[in-house]
């Protein structure tokens, strides 16, 4: 017997989901060479333009002369550097809450907490369009796994009546990373209380671009630790770096350092990318006309989309998804884009639902409003394609 993996593979691109990579010859920003060619980019997760910026660069190269480049060591042996304590120490500051917890990703933060805190005693609900991170987390606790409908508090309700668990985990984006759309938080904190449930936030798209300091949904919704107790950020979207935080209250913390397996058994960050963050932190906290820019961006892309007939979605975020239908559709929208020099990636299934396949165009502070105008002319000239087979369902 052989694996038969060109089976599989052919089967994929005959669906049109193949997947393939670009390689990036720059650095993040507005303007991009991919694969040799210059391109306009509205796909990355840079959402502040700090992913290039100079003073994080500086702090970045700076700390190697001070810590070297590997971390060397996993956090319970000796790759604990004082610029991981100190940037856990401001993100506690940060987030209001008692403590903070740096993981090398946000993937393995989510396996890594829910893992930690529950078993097969417990049980998980979640959002049915949570990140994958979110989901296979789920799966690996073992804790009995049920989905509500996206941004349903009765659906959610429904199911929390019927369970008998010990432990109750609610689990939301707080910014969903393909819809942009805004998770109904406070709804959920009291739908947690009513019934003894905790809430956990992956606010990975929210930190640095929602709440007046970037503080994200919790300060968005002035949501407390004993609101909100288990709060997760990524720090390689709107930071501009790389890894990941949890924040809430020290028996949380205590918690994942004693149980979260993918917080124990991992090497940690290089301290220079902790201390890149810290100068991050900073700006994305105190460089409020970034958050402004952004949203002058985002009215005006959504205004120009109305005015071209282009069907919007529920978003104020720097996430503005133009939702296109079948797979196929969302390639030849990205493709002709890409001929007049814009490069937006189209998102298909799995990652998004069936016949939902989409170019999710993201804006950040470094864009200007000359090229979201460019942006604008070329999706009405692409959008030809998505007009005449409006929401082109996949029957599989
Ligand atoms: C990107 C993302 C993650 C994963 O974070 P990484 O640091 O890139 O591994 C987790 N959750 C959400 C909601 C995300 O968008």
């Amino acid at each position: 017997m052989t694996f038969n993996l060109e089976i599989d593979l052919a089967a994929r691109e005959k669906a049109g989901l193949y997947r393939s990579r670009k390689t990036l010859e720059t650095p993040q920003g507005p303007k991009v060479i991919v694969d040799g060619k210059p391109y306009l980019a509205f796909c990355s997760n840079d959402y502040l333009g700090l992913a290039n910026h100079p003073e994080v660069s500086r702090s970045m190269s700076a700390a190697t002369q001070d810590y070297g480049t590997g971390g060397g060591a996993s956090h319970l042996v000796v790759g604990h550097s004082r610029a991981h304590h100190q940037l856990e120490e401001e993100l506690a500051e940060f987030t209001g809450r008692e403590r903070a917890l740096l993981f090398s990703n946000g993937y393995m933060a989510n396996l890594g907490v829910i893992s930690a805190l529950l078993g097969k005693e417990d049980a998980v609900f979640q959002d049915r369009l949570n990140h994958a991170s979110l989901l296979d987390a789920g799966l690996l606790s073992g804790a009995r796994f049920q989905r509500y409908l996206h941004n349903d508090v009765e659906s959610l309700e429904k199911r929390l009546v019927k369970t008998e668990a010990r432990r109750k985990l609610i689990v939301t984006d707080g910014v969903f990373s393909m819809d942009g759309d805004l998770a109904p938080v406070p709804e959920l904190v009291e739908t947690a209380k009513k019934h003894n449930a905790w809430l956990m936030v992956d606010d990975a798209h929210g930190f640095g671009c929602l709440g007046k300091n970037g503080g994200g949904v919790a300060e968005h919704f002035g949501l407390s630790q004993q609101q909100l107790p288990v709060l997760v950020g990524t720090l390689g979207k709107a930071f501009g770096t790389a890894g990941a935080f949890v924040a809430g209250s020290e028996a949380l913390i205590e918690t994942l350092i004693q149980f979260a397996r993918t917080y124990i058994y991992t090497t940690s960050m290089p301290p220079a990318v902790a201390e890149a963050t810290r100068t991050s932190l900073r700006l994305l906290q105190h460089e409020n006309w970034r958050r402004e820019k952004l949203a002058v961006l985002i009215q005006q892309f959504r205004q120009g989309c109305k005015q071209l007939g282009l069907q919007l979605v529920n978003s104020h975020s720097p996430i503005q998804p133009v939702i296109v239908g079948s797979a196929e559709a969302a390639v030849a929208m990205s493709e002709q884009l890409a001929r007049d020099g814009i490069l937006v990636t189209p998102i298909r299934p799995p990652t998004v639902p069936k016949g939902t396949s989409r170019l999710r165009i993201t804006l950040s502070a470094s864009h200007e409003e000359h090229q979201v105008q460019q942006l604008l002319e070329a999706l009405d000239k692409s959008a030809y394609w998505s007009r005449k087979q409006p929401f082109q369902e996949e029957v599989s």
